[in-house]
């Protein structure tokens, strides 16, 4: 995993694509959706092998399960402008697999599952992999991870959320 710190700043980053489409509800929706592929991690306590479809990285961080979860949870919350909110929900998820693809250890991610249990990596993996244990992370560790997610992920999706919010403002006025 990158860390739990991480990968909401996504749902930030894209945040302004949803202002007028009830904001909070949708906002709060996407921030959950990209930790929630780590919901996986309980394999492990069921005895469930990491490279197994079930295991972590496995099918919750592929991308036919953020297209279908993020449909669901689009289908519970919006009324109007639901392609939309599908589009930003699913953005949000399918990037939790796209930054654990980006860092330098575990597994890769089955991206294609259930079709394929291939496992992947990006070409680059400039990311330090997090712990998945909390009391690791306020180590010098976690200031590694932290580090090299803030180069890497937060200040280009801070960029990112700019050119979002820029792009809206536009909108707004035109
Ligand atoms: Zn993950």
């Amino acid at each position: 995993m990158a860390s739990i710190f991480t990968h909401p700043v996504v749902a930030i980053a894209f945040s302004p694509w949803v202002n007028k489409l009830n904001k909070r509800k949708v906002i709060i929706s996407g921030i959950i959706l990209s930790i929630f592929p780590d919901i996986d991690v309980i394999a492990f306590k069921f005895g469930i092998p990491y490279e197994h479809l079930l295991g972590h990285r496995g099918i919750t961080h592929s991308i036919t399960f953020a297209l279908l979860f993020s449909g669901a949870i689009t289908w519970l919350i919006a009324q109007s402008s639901k392609l939309a909110i599908w589009l930003y929900l699913f953005i949000c998820m399918v990037s939790h697999g796209i930054l654990d693809a980006l860092t330098n250890g575990g597994l890769g991610i089955a991206f294609f599952a259930p079709f394929l249990n291939e496992r992947y990596f990006l070409p680059i993996q400039p990311l330090q992999v997090s712990t998945l244990h909390v009391q690791h992370f306020f180590s010098e560790h976690g200031v590694t991870v932290m580090k090299s997610e803030f180069l890497y992920v937060w200040l280009p999706l801070l960029f990112l959320w700019g050119v979002n919010y820029f792009l809206w403002r536009i909108k707004k006025t035109a």
